[in-house]
């Protein structure tokens, strides 16, 4: 097998081979590409090469890089997804720049979202971010919580609940990766049992990817393989 030169393409190729393993169909699976601390050059190289959706962890990069390639006479068209902890008082700079949201964890923020999103926008795609093994100090709600969460957003007509997200504790054994990812698939499960409708599960980056996709992935989050290694 050759290998691909391109870093855009060799994630792609390890995603159509985890698919190819598990039997799923790669246009399932949909790719991230996790621009945080790189600059718009990085950004356009990967638009140029038809990424069109990214992922952004801090809300100031997010107004800085989206105000940036998105302003007139060419915007750039990117899908922008927040992807990290999100405060409430800076709610509205997301609410007005992202289509999605992947890291919902209380019903305050979510009522901030609704009410700042504006109209013209359509609804804002959201997912609820799930501490999967409850460890303590860990973003995310609990397995418990996540019920009254998902109902709780549901009924905010501005934003649209896609499914769930999590970001387990990095671990090396493709075994051991793929519990949390499965955990995650089924808390989806029992939702859509009670109801919700959701097509979504965020996980998986570059050193799990295959473990997530095996477990159900529609959407891998990945920064370094497409980018490079992180400033530390
Ligand atoms: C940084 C980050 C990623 C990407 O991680 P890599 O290991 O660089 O692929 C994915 N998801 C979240 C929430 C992140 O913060």
């Amino acid at each position: 097998m050759s290998t691909p030169d391109d870093a855009l393409e060799r994630v792609h190729a390890r995603i159509t081979a985890a698919c190819d393993r598990a039997g799923r169909d790669p246009a399932s699976v949909r790719l991230l590409a996790v621009s945080k601390t790189r600059d718009t050059d990085a950004i356009r190289g990967l638009l140029k090469q038809g990424q069109r959706a990214f992922g952004e962890n801090y809300v100031q990069e997010l107004v800085d890089k989206h105000d940036a390639l998105e302003a007139p006479p060419e915007p750039a068209g990117i899908e922008w997804h927040f992807i990290g902890p999100l405060q409430s008082n800076k709610t509205r700079a997301v609410a007005e720049r992202a289509a999605w949201v992947h890291t919902l964890e209380r019903e305050k923020i979510a009522r901030r979202l609704h009410d700042q999103r504006p109209d013209a926008h359509g609804p804002l795609e959201v997912c609820i971010q799930v501490n999967v093994s409850a460890e303590p100090q860990k973003a995310g709600v609990t397995p418990e919580a996540l019920p009254a969460l998902a109902d709780a957003i549901t009924a905010l007509p501005r934003l649209r609940l896609r499914g769930l997200m999590t970001l387990p504790a990095a671990q090396t054994d493709p075994e051991s990766q793929r519990v949390p990812f499965a955990r995650l698939r089924e808390l989806r499960d029992d939702l859509c049992r009670r109801g919700h409708e959701l097509d979504t599960l965020s996980m998986g980056m570059s050193g799990d990817l295959e473990a997530a996709i095996l477990e159900g992935a529609t959407l891998v989050r990945i920064g370094t393989d497409l980018f490079g290694p992180r400033p530390a």
